[in-house]
């Protein structure tokens, strides 16, 4: 073996590192393939460079490499939050592809647990309400509950305990001669011991408690969990049914583990979404009248404009996040698309109810991947 090849790393792996390091392997594209690579860009009848370009050897003609790098990655991602509040959040990825943050978006709307009604037991229903239209709206109803502290209902038997079933009762009455009520959420009424209903078809030994709906062990307002944060629903105010003179409704409510995956009312989020980060750009500068029309074009105020002394104004870019992509601003002649240059980077933002929930889509797409790599070796 020569000296030369002594000096060259062993293929353990280091060898792309060592080529990489190199000072004629180029690292970076040409200024105007890095801006396709990293933009869509705008133009007034539709955007162009959608494509996110993911072929490793695309460049290879011009010596770069495109292969994505778990260390570059590491490197240059980044999450800030911009907006955080009781119900939703707002937070830019930087460093992703779109296709990592639609994942996000996914897993967040149908795969993050939560606890919503799911079957109803209808003793009494007077109202003009059919059964199942409000079995449908009580399904609907956000339960303020922890699902990390509740197991999936075995779908095989029928066991509902203490840790994978909650009860609400709901029983209301509208006395005769007295006005029509409005039945709201807030009448649902934990039962932290479970079931109070009777199975019809079990029939008590005597001296025995009738079997009900639930089997459960201790209360649940015993637990630590519970008992300082009863469980009710999120709203007190979502109207349920309307009651006239005479009419009742009595039932029971069991609420259970669930994905949005297999239906809408287990979904965490109202609407969790992304979209790239808009820039704008203006590519000459904008005077007196034409800064006038330009900031009356834009419908949501993304430009000003300031004095530049001797009685002159500019437009300036303001506000770029509150575009919205309207073009309005490119139209009305080929000059206006080439003062105004509208690009998206490749971010993303989403709005969504608290960090806790983006937390858990993360671990929900860490599993995958693991399940992935598991079957894969
Ligand atoms: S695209 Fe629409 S929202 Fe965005 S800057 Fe232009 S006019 Fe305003």
């Amino acid at each position: 073996m020569s000296d030369e090849d002594e000096s060259m790393p062993e293929s353990n792996g280091l060898g792309l590192d060592y080529i990489l390091k190199l000072d004629d392997v180029p690292s970076k594209l040409p200024p105007h393939l890095e801006l396709f690579k990293t933009h869509v860009l705008c133009n007034s009848d539709a955007p162009i460079h959608t494509e996110t370009i993911q072929y490793s050897g695309v460049y290879a003609s011009l010596g770069v490499d495109n292969s994505l790098r778990l260390d570059s990655f590491c490197e240059n991602f980044k999450v800030e939050v911009k907006r955080l509040t009781e119900n939703d959040m707002e937070f830019d990825m930087i460093g992703i592809d779109p296709s990592i943050a639609n994942a996000f978006r996914r897993i967040l709307i149908s795969e993050i647990p939560t606890m919503a009604i799911e079957r109803v037991y209808m003793a009494n229903n007077t109202s003009v309400v059919q059964d199942e239209v409000l079995s449908h709206r009580l399904g609907l109803v956000p339960i303020h509950a922890d699902p990390r502290l509740f197991e999936y209902p075995d779908n095989a038997g029928d066991e509902k305990n203490e840790k994978n079933t909650i009860v609400f009762k709901l029983h209301v009455r509208c006395p005769v001669g007295q006005p029509r009520i409005t039945v709201k959420s807030d009448e649902l009424k934990w039962l932290p011991n479970g079931s109070e209903f009777p199975c019809e078809d079990v029939k008590p030994n005597a001296g025995s408690k009738p079997k009900t709906f639930t089997s459960f062990t201790c209360s649940q307002d015993s637990l630590p969990e519970f008992s300082s944060n009863p469980l009710c629903p999120t709203y007190p105010d979502i109207i349920l049914a309307k009651l006239g003179p005479g009419q009742e409704i009595e039932l029971e409510a069991h609420a259970v583990k669930g994905i949005g995956k297999t239906h809408a009312k287990w979904s965490p989020v109202a609407t969790a979404w992304y979209r790239m980060l808009p820039e704008v750009i203006l590519s000459e500068d904008v005077e007196d009248e034409l800064a006038e029309e330009l900031k009356n074009k834009c419908p949501v105020n993304v430009f000003d404009i300031e004095d530049i002394g001797r009685g002159r104004r500019r437009a300036k870019v303001a506000r770029p996040r509150d575009c919205t992509l309207c073009r309005e601003c490119i139209r009305g002649g080929k000059e206006w698309e080439e003062r105004v240059s509208l690009r998206l980077t490749i971010e993303a933002t989403g709005a969504l109810p608290p960090e806790v929930l983006f937390t858990e889509a993360v671990k929900v797409l860490e599993d995958k991947c693991e399940r992935v790599i598991t079957e894969l070796s």
